[in-house]
């Protein structure tokens, strides 16, 4: 089968891979009919993942249709069209049980701090990914759910991970009636929590980038103010100025390890990767949200991206929540939104790209060309 391949930072390619097989009677193999490419991939793509290894295949957020199941798998057959969450979930230990399937231990028990990811490193359990024509779904009876009568696959696709993601990221920040929301990151993940944020009760809503066309894009989709970090001075300022000096009710972190540094510094060696990392959005967050305020993480951060104003956490006695989507906690009630038309996920898609041009998608999608906002990768067929 065709497969996306990494062969080290930078560099991804399109090859013939063996066909996924059946390893534990609850694996299903599942034919990919839709793939995206997503911010968290590029810190894979940058270098910025330990144990990222050469050869691996990455993507999390695919649909596509069960080709064959294991002997303990009941709740999807052979021929269902299924979206799967970006989670691998045991659905039986201690965090599944409470619905934090982001962190799942069965699913990666050696791991101290990330359940296992689909195509996202061996630090996070070290499954390919579905950025191939084909993908093994471990623990099939969690997991993946039948898209549902009448669901545009196009959304159902977004429903694996960006709707999820940025929605919990409003639920993180405990949106009150008439809140001031700040969300930095106008990327997919920005965007889709600067939409949430209203479903919530924001009563103002403002996104930050210094991307032109994403703040416009931003502008259009979330109905939300949008401004360019690079125009308005220092952001922090900015924020203050504008909530009466008191900053904002809560801050939402939607870009994570990509404002630490560029991928050049933290490919050329460990002691550069270890002088990375700033986390300015993080910074800018904590210092512009009010005393007793909110400030909710879903940008994703490497091991060494730690270097947080704590103090500031501390004397402004700041709240700070942060986690993986829980995808399957989530979609009944995502499903609900976007069949009412509340949430509009494939209005994101901007490029469908075919799988075997992957290459090309990662360096456009990377470098923010094209006007892109979300790709998908579609396999031949
Ligand atoms: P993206 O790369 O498309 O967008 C990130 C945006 O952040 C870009 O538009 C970039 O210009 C902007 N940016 C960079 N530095 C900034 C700064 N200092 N201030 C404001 N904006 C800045 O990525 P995405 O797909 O939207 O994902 C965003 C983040 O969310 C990534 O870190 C990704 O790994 C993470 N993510 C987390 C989860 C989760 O479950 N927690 C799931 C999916 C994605
Ligand atoms: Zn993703």
């Amino acid at each position: 089968m065709l497969a996306m391949n990494y062969r080290g930072p930078l560099r991804v390619r399109i090859d013939e891979k063996p066909m996924p097989k059946i390893l534990h009677p609850q694996d299903a193999i599942v034919r990919v009919t839709r793939s995206c490419i997503c911010g968290s991939d590029l810190h894979l793509y940058n270098g910025n993942v330990p144990d990222t290894r050469v050869g691996s295949t990455f993507g999390h957020e695919f649909t596509g249709i069960v080709e064959e199941i294991g002997s303990e798998v009941t709740k999807v057959k052979v021929g269902d069209h299924v979206l799967v969450p970006f989670n691998i979930s045991c659905g039986q230990c201690a965090f599944c049980k409470q619905e934090l399937y982001g962190n799942c231990h069965e699913s990666n028990p050696e791991a101290t701090a990330v359940g296992a990811i689909f195509g996202y490193s061996h630090t996070a359990g070290g499954y390919d990914g579905g950025q191939a024509e084909y993908v093994r779904v471990p623990y099939a009876n969690v997991g993946p759910t039948i898209i549902p009568e009448g669901m545009d696959p196009d959304d159902a696709v977004l429903l694996t991970d960006v709707v999820p993601t940025g929605y919990q990221a409003a639920e993180m920040a405990g949106i009150q009636k008439g809140d001031t929301v700040v969300v930095f990151g106008a990327g997919p993940i920005g965007i889709m929590a600067a939409k949430c944020a209203w479903l919530f009760g924001a009563g103002r809503v403002m996104i930050i980038d210094k991307i032109e066309y994403r703040l416009e894009f931003a502008k259009n989709y979330s109905q939300c103010e949008a401004y360019n970090y690079e125009s308005v001075g220092d952001p922090v300022l900015f924020i203050k100025k504008a909530t009466d000096w008191m900053g904002a009710d809560v801050v939402i972190d939607a870009v994570g390890a990509e404002a630490t540094g560029n991928a050049m510094q933290t490919i050329t060696g460990r002691k550069l990767l270890l002088q990375a990392g700033s986390a300015t959005a993080l910074h800018w967050a904590i210092n512009s949200v009010k005393k007793g305020g909110i400030v909710s993480i879903v940008g994703v951060y490497g091991p060494t991206d730690n270097l947080v104003p704590i103090g500031n956490v501390l004397n402004k006695g700041l709240t700070i929540r942060a986690n993986q989507a829980s995808v399957k906690r989530l979609l009944p009630r995502l499903i609900e939104h976007v069949q009412a038309g509340r949430i509009n996920p494939k209005g994101l898609i901007t490029h469908r790209i075919p799988l075997e041009e992957v290459s090309e998608a990662y360096r456009m999608f990377s470098q923010k060309l094209d006007n892109c906002i979300k790709p998908i990768l579609i396999p031949p067929r």
